[in-house]
């Protein structure tokens, strides 16, 4: 299979042993001001968590082929998809993971853009939304925005929004 110019780029074992295995560069990150915050439980589908902050991904050598949102290192780094101090990535330029008190200090910013611009549709839909349950103390879904000419991520054609799910059976 051709690969798309967003996927091609190095592939020796020098290039492959770089990675810390942060996962940050497989989450998507809420732009806020001129930063990229990494929302935890906000990640592409094949991401695994192998222990604690410990990362892989689940399709990698065949990532291309069933992510196509999913972007060569090479590619990611200039762009500012990889984490601000990858090994791989341009210093200063890319997502960053917060600490637990500045997330929270940020948190109010953060959930005003996921509810108004909602999240692609390749995200893991059920650790995204149990982190949401966990922050606000509320059930919540996702279903397709109405709005598809609205897309903020290009590569992914559907964007989904947040949906409260209602206790009531009246509602
Ligand atoms: S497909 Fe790409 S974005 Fe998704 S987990 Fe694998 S490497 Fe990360």
């Amino acid at each position: 299979m051709t690969s798309l110019s967003h996927q091609q780029g190095a592939t020796d074992p020098a290039h492959e042993d770089k990675c810390r295995r942060c996962g940050v560069s497989c989450h998507v990150a809420v732009p806020l001001g001129d930063r990229a915050i990494v929302v935890d439980g906000l990640h592409c589908k094949f991401l695994a968590e192998d222990a604690p902050g410990v990362f892989a991904c689940a399709v990698y050598t065949d990532r291309f082929a069933q992510a196509p949102w999913c972007h060569h290192a090479d590619v990611a780094g200039p762009l500012g998809y990889l984490g601000h101090d990858c090994p791989y990535g341009v210093p200063g330029l890319g997502k960053q993971r917060v600490s637990d008190a500045e997330f929270r200090e940020l948190w109010p910013h953060l959930w005003r853009i996921l509810r108004s611009w909602g999240v692609p549709n390749f995200v893991h839909h059920e650790h995204f939304l149990a982190a949401m349950h966990a922050r606000t103390g509320r059930e919540w879904e996702l279903v397709p925005m109405s709005d598809l000419s609205d897309q903020p991520f290009a590569t992914d054609t559907q964007q989904m929004r947040l949906r409260a799910v209602s206790t009531s059976p009246h509602a």
